[in-house]
Parts: C-alpha cells; structure tokens; sequence
C-alpha cells in the first residue's frame, strides 16, 4: 500500500457481488431476479446479437483501433463529424479518459455528493483531488439532485474537470434545458465539462436537454453515451465521449487501441439501427416504474423520484439487513451507501414479473 500513489491509497478495494449462478446454488433456487446493476431487461436487439454472432467468425482477427464503422454511425446519429468521437470499454472507459487527459496531481475534479461512483474513483487513480459538493437539500431545486450553484462556487484555479451525470445514478435525479446550460457558459474554459448522459433514451421530461447540441457552443464540453442500458447490451462494453475535434484528438492519444472489441462494435452499429428496441425498451421501462412506484407507495416507503431506469428507495433501517434479507428471497438489489445514501436500496426497473417478486419480497422482508 505504502508504495501507492495517495490517491490509489484512498481507494477502497473492490467489492465484487456473487455470480448470479453461485446465489442460485447457495439459495437452491433457479429463478433468482437481479435488479442491481440498471440493465435492461429486454437484453439487446435481436439484430445486434446477430452482428455481434456474426462478427466472431473474425476472432482471429484485432479489431478496427479506429472504429471507422461505428464512429461514422455514431457520427450520423449525432449530426457530428467523426472525430469529435472517442469510442470507449464502457462509458466507463472514456470517464476515465478524460480523468487521465485533464486530472492528476494538484488538479482537482468536482461532482456532487451522490453521484456515479466513477468520478471518485477515475479522479484517485489519476492521483487527483476530489472536490465532493453537497447534493441539494430541497430548498432550490430536487432534493437530492445536483446543486449547480455550489457547483460553480467549488470550481477554481486547479479545478481540471467537473463531472455532471443527467440523470444521475443513483438518484433518478435530471437538471432541465436552461439550468444545464446556464451552467455550462459560466464554467471557465480551462475546465473540462463532463456531461454523462447514460441514461439518456429513458427521458422523457420536455425541458430534458441533450447536451450533444451544445458542442459547438462549448469547446470544453465532453457528453458521454453508453450502449449498456437503453440498448441493452451491458456485457460488451461499448460508450462514447463526443467532444470538440482537439478534445477527442487528446482522448485518443491515451485510449488504448483496441479497447471495444470487434463483435462489440458491430453490435453498437445494429443497435443504433434498431430504433424499435429502444422505443419498446424505453416502454417497458415507463411502465415497470409506474408499477414499482405504485407498489412501494403501497408498502409505505419514500423514494427519490427518478427519470432513469432504477429507483433508489428509503428503507428506513440499515439497508446491509435488507439487501442481505432480499438476497435470500432470491431478488438482488443495490445498497447504495457508498453513495452517500445509507438506509437506501436502488432496484433496477425489470420486467413486470421480476418487478413483483422485488415488491412482494421487499413486502415479507421489511
Ligand atoms: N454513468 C452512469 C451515471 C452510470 O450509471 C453508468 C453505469 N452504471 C455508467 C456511466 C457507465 O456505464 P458503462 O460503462 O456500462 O457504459
């Protein structure tokens, strides 16, 4: 530890969950529902399995380093020129990037008190500063959600990126049209502007912006797309960073060469082409939520009002029992302490099937 790096010693280990499979086994069951990781469940297109299927006969081979294909149909989707695109393992991966391009030691990184849990752990292993701004208390905006104005009260000389995730996870929390972008020009310059939009397709507010149309506006700002949730295709690791062309250039001047595989690119190209699936998906999600509300209001349980794919929930007790008693019934959900939210569980929107088993164990349990 002591031959460490300090922000690497401030890291915590990873904690991973069981496999779905050993629960199973431990439980003895064979139907366990998992609702902890806010994946769709419809699971991909049909078609972006069949390109994905399809592209394996080429395993043998590396796959396209520049992403020609799938860039040009991000491109077109976007109405962007391809090089504002950097292709990442995840938008994971390019939150990442972007840590590595414009953190680092004596730099700091802002971001609210709950939001996605990579900012903290791309600004520590980038051996940068932190700077955690209390999430809004009610007063000025959606309880909970991100206080712009401590925001830009936070922002300094040494301030290299400020992360913005609409909708946050795991709030369920969204800023609207004009205070986003409001926000946005008063930032200085020198600061990268990260808005992660990885729950985009699932909004559906009127006054939800897409921050990709400010590109040109905002030389600094960098949006970051995911095909991991309204897409479905989680296991693949495939997201984006679109940018100004000069910031792209610096994020895939670090990006390893190879970092989406070849079947994986080739199910994002199928995926942006079936925009059927997401519309069913995006459906299926609005209803799970009206059911999910429904049912906690039922068991008379308070929770933060979400427009994404998951709803975080207050349980009212140390929400480690919980989790824990929920697992013996078979349905996984998501402790979210290390997010600032203790006594709270997030539980992924399913299908209506695997939305009532989690309501009726929440129900036995608590
Ligand atoms: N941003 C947010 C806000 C997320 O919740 C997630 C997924 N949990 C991601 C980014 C990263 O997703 P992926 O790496 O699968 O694209």
């Amino acid at each position: 530890l002591r031959l460490a790096h300090e922000g690497v010693r401030r890291l915590r280990p990873y904690q991973p969950g069981k496999p779905l499979s050993e629960l199973e086994r431990e439980l003895g069951i064979r139907d366990a529902v998992k609702l902890a990781s806010n994946e769709n469940p419809l699971g991909p297109s049909p078609r972006a399995l069949e390109a994905a299927r399809a592209a394996l006969a080429e395993a043998g081979l590396y796959p396209d380093g520049n992403g020609f294909e799938l860039r040009a149909a991000i491109a077109a989707r976007h109405d962007v020129d391809p090089a504002c695109i950097t292709l990442g393992n995840g938008s994971n991966d390019v939150l990442d990037l972007v840590a590595r391009v414009f953190l680092g030691p004596g730099r700091e990184a802002v971001f609210s008190e709950h939001g996605f849990v990579v900012y903290w752990l791309s600004t520590l292993a980038a051996n940068a500063v932190p700077r955690m701004v209390p999430a809004h208390d009610g007063s000025r905006g959606p309880r909970r959600g991100h206080d712009l104005e401590a925001m830009r009260a936070a922002v300094g000389e040494a301030t290299g990126v400020v992360y913005v995730a609409n909708p946050n996870n795991p709030t369920g929390t969204w800023l609207r049209a004009a205070e986003l972008e409001g926000f946005l020009a008063e930032l200085p310059r020198h600061v990268i502007a990260v808005v992660d939009e990885a729950y985009f397709e699932y909004v559906e507010e009127p006054d939800y912006p897409d921050a990709s149309r400010w590109l040109g506006r905002f030389p600094n700002l960098v949006v970051t797309r995911t095909f991991s949730k309204a897409h479905g295709l989680a296991a693949l690791r495939v997201g984006y960073a679109l940018s100004h062309p000069d910031v792209a250039d610096l994020l895939n001047r670090v990006r390893q060469p190879f970092n989406v595989n070849h079947p994986a690119q080739a199910a994002a190209v199928a995926a942006l082409g079936d925009a059927d699936h997401v519309a069913r998906s995006v459906a299926m999600n609005r209803a799970g939520m009206r059911q999910l509300e429904e049912g906690l209001r039922a068991l008379g349980l308070h929770w933060i009002p979400s427009v994404g794919n998951f709803v975080t929930v207050d349980v009212g007790r140390p929400a480690a029992e919980v989790f824990q008693a929920l697992l013996r019934e078979g349905v996984i959900v998501r402790p979210v302490e290390e997010y600032g939210l203790p006594g709270h569980l997030r539980i992924t929107v399913g299908t209506e099937a695997q939305n009532r088993r989690a309501l009726e164990a929440l129900g036995r349990v608590l």
